[in-house]
């Protein structure tokens, strides 16, 4: 059954019920919707399968995201055992480990090195493909993709469901509505909105009784009060080495060694990417964090205490800092915002605060700038095989899903692993017993 309208097109499929099997020769139609690295995957699952695979995405061409992540050097998965990856998933490990172990760093470097693409370990650990970009390996991907049967269908976006349980896509030409025996949803987070993820498919699921947790800043930077002074004079200046603390709001503390840069508005860069998730949660339950920073890691408190205690004569203080401790520029400066004018006449308590400058930390910046997202499809509205339970035969993977990493290549890894689960999901669950007969139009019942 085919309809078309003039102007907005209705390219209505057949009715999933009425599908044949696979076994009577045609295969079944997945909808993957969002053409991130977390989409592409499962649709180079299903074709591989033998699935006749489309992949919709609004943007005009496909992994936008996933080409700005390699513009500054793609780190596209880490080179640390399990034991020492999977707790990079935070409070989510659990319900990650099972995806990320079956396509875990090993087996995404090959899948990379089957595309044609060399990578290398850096010195930290992290994996880069040889030439730290993003593009040559996507290109290659959408080729493969291409040569598999992959249909691609950019400028389409996605606007839930219609009355009959067919998927709404918004394109030049208007909207079609599209069957499929079973869809993937990989919508991306929140972040970085004009590259295609804008988070706008949070209320589509909620409608449908799909749990869905905030999409909030993950791996972002943070405002600060600064002085004027600080700001003019300051901001874009990198501060390292330091030793960043922050207490967790379920106990213990973070400590992680770095550098970070102060913004006009506050303070970005990797250290605080790394912190961003306690900072976060120490804000919504605090009202604001406190950060402290040990600006000299390389000294103890005893050796900072000695050295400042040695007769400075007619010396101001901070040539005594710059001489004793060669603390200057924006390390001193910070020191100059945050202690008082007695503390830093003091020897012993400024001791005290260059090794803990506490800086009260007050808002993140807003999500649209983050490098990712928190929040998402919460694990449990998902099965095991990342389908929804609200709507049979809808499976989701990637960044829309309820966790979040520090960066690292974390991020990437588990949307290429949960792309693969729920690709192999929806396979699996297209080709389980007696599907076609026993459950028919999944979608339509749920959706009416
Ligand atoms: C500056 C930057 C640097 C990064 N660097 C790294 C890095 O080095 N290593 C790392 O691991 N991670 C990095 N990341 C994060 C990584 O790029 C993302 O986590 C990853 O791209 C998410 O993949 P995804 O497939 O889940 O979603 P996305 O890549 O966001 O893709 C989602 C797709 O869905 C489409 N879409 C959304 N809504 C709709 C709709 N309604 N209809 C149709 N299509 C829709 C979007 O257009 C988009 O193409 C970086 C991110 C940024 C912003």
């Amino acid at each position: 059954m085919r309809q078309a309208r003039a102007g907005g097109i209705i390219a209505r499929m057949t009715p999933m019920h009425t599908l044949p099997s696979p076994t009577h020769g045609q295969p079944r139609r997945v909808a993957v919707i969002g053409a991130g690295p977390a989409g592409l995957m499962a649709a180079e699952v299903l074709a591989q399968h033998g699935a006749s695979v489309d992949v919709y995405d609004a943007m005009p061409s496909a992994g936008r995201k996933f080409l700005l992540a390699g513009r500054g050097g793609m780190n596209i998965t880490h080179s640390e055992p399990q034991p020492d990856f999977l707790p990079r998933y935070g409070n989510r490990r659990e319900q990650l480990a099972p995806f990320v172990r079956r396509f875990d760093a090993e087996r995404l470097r090959q899948w990379i090195h089957d595309l044609g693409i060399e990578t290398f370990v850096g010195t930290s650990g992290r994996v880069f493909p040889r030439e730290m970009k993003a593009a040559p390996l996507l290109r290659a991907w959408l080729h493969r993709l291409r040569e598999a049967g992959v249909r691609f269908h950019t400028r389409h976006r996605w606007l839930g469901w219609d009355a009959d349980g067919a998927l709404r896509l918004a394109n030049p030409d208007g909207e079609i509505a599209v069957q499929a025996d079973a869809v993937v949803l990989a919508l991306g987070g929140a972040s970085w909105s004009r590259l295609g993820s804008d988070g706008a498919w949070v209320p589509l699921l909620q409608e449908r009784q799909v749990e869905v947790a905030p999409l909030l800043p993950s791996n972002c930077g943070f405002e600060l009060d600064w002085s004027e002074h600080l700001r003019e004079r300051f901001a874009g200046e990198p501060v390292k080495p330091v030793v960043a603390s922050v207490a967790l709001p379920s106990g213990g503390v973070q400590n992680r060694r770095g550098e970070f840069i102060v913004t006009a508005q506050g303070i970005e860069g990797g250290l605080v990417y790394a912190m961003s998730a306690a900072l976060r949660e120490s804000i919504a339950t605090e009202g604001s964090a406190r950060l402290y920073l040990d600006l000299l890691p390389d000294w103890t408190l005893e050796k900072v205490e000695a050295e400042l205690a040695h007769p400075r004569g007619a010396r101001s203080m901070s040539s005594h800092l710059q001489s004793r401790l060669h603390l200057k520029g924006v390390k001193a400066a910070l020191l100059r915002e945050i202690v008082s004018r007695d503390d830093f006449a003091d020897p012993a308590r400024l001791a005290r605060a260059i090794k803990a400058l506490p800086l009260t930390v007050l808002r993140p910046r807003p999500i649209d700038e983050a490098i990712s997202s928190a929040g998402g499809v919460s694990f449990e509205a998902l099965d095991d095989a990342l389908m929804l339970r609200a709507l049979p035969g809808v499976f989701c993977a990637g960044e829309m899903l309820d966790w979040e990493a520090p960066t690292g290549g974390y991020l990437l890894t588990a949307c290429f692993a949960t792309g693969h689960a729920a690709g192999n999901g929806a396979w699996e669950w297209l080709n389980a017993a007696d599907r076609t007969d026993k459950l028919p139009a999944p979608q339509q019942e749920q959706h009416k």
